[in-house]
């Protein structure tokens, strides 16, 4: 399973050198994929040591220049990362990120064989009025319909209901095989989960077989509760 960690905009330069050491102290048997904030990018590279994969939170559509505030995909390659989260739905409230512009993020990534890991996922709102499955179909046709079929299928898929996001508010195992399985019909991609995940909900989420993985918020920060979810994945 992939196991892939969003920090957020968490960890200061003194608690990230506290947690990358209890972070790369974890047993697994399952793929971890760190994306801290781009600040921390180039510590965790040389500490994490090929045990856990790099990845970050976001790219820009550019490539190197003028745009003042943003790191590039060739950037984050000579760091060593190999994974990069695009279209959080956070970016997609807070900055205002569209579709288009997480199709050029991918672009992007893959000029430097950087695998991304798509977010998409509905809100509240369009969960009750049942448009789920219309925007959750956008999201993916403007991202992905276009890349040539061996990019496609690379890009992981992290199906993150944005009303479970932080929430503590986990769907039922039906209501994420139906999305995932939906994605499924027409994408042969691995598909994450995200929303709430911890060590407390994963022995009824890992009940669901359409789920090739999770991707963790709140607790990528806390590593001992990290070890219990991997123990029990
Ligand atoms: C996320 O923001 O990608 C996420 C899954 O957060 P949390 O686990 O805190 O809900």
């Amino acid at each position: 399973m992939i196991v892939a960690l969003n920090n957020k905009c968490n960890l200061t330069k003194e608690e990230f050198g506290k947690y990358i050491g209890e972070l790369t102290n974890i047993k697994s048997n399952h793929q971890l994929i760190l994306c801290p904030t781009f600040l921390h990018v180039g510590t965790a590279s040389e500490k994490i040591n090929g045990r856990i994969d790099l990845g970050a939170q976001n790219v820009s559509c550019n490539t190197k220049g003028a745009h003042t505030g943003e790191v590039s995909a060739e950037q984050l390659n000579s760091f060593g990362v190999t994974y990069c989260i695009v279209g959080h739905s956070e970016r997609r409230a807070e900055e205002k990120e569209t579709n288009e512009e997480i199709k050029e993020k991918i672009e992007r990534l893959f000029e430097y064989n950087i695998t991304p890991i798509l977010c998409i996922g509905e809100s509240r709102e369009e969960r009750e009025a049942n448009t789920y499955k219309e925007v959750i179909t956008e999201e993916l046709s403007v991202a992905l319909d276009s890349l040539p079929e061996e990019q496609r299928n690379r890009v992981i898929i992290a199906y993150e209901p944005i009303w479970s996001i932080g929430t503590g508010l986990i769907p039922t195992n039906d209501q994420i095989e139906e999305v995932n399985n939906f994605i499924k019909a027409k994408y042969n991609n691995k598909v994450l989960y995200g929303g709430s995940a911890n060590d407390n909900n994963i022995d009824e989420l890992k009940k669901c077989s359409s789920i090739d993985g999770y991707l963790l918020g709140g607790l990528s920060l806390k590593p001992s509760n990290l070890q219990d979810f991997v123990n029990k994945l």
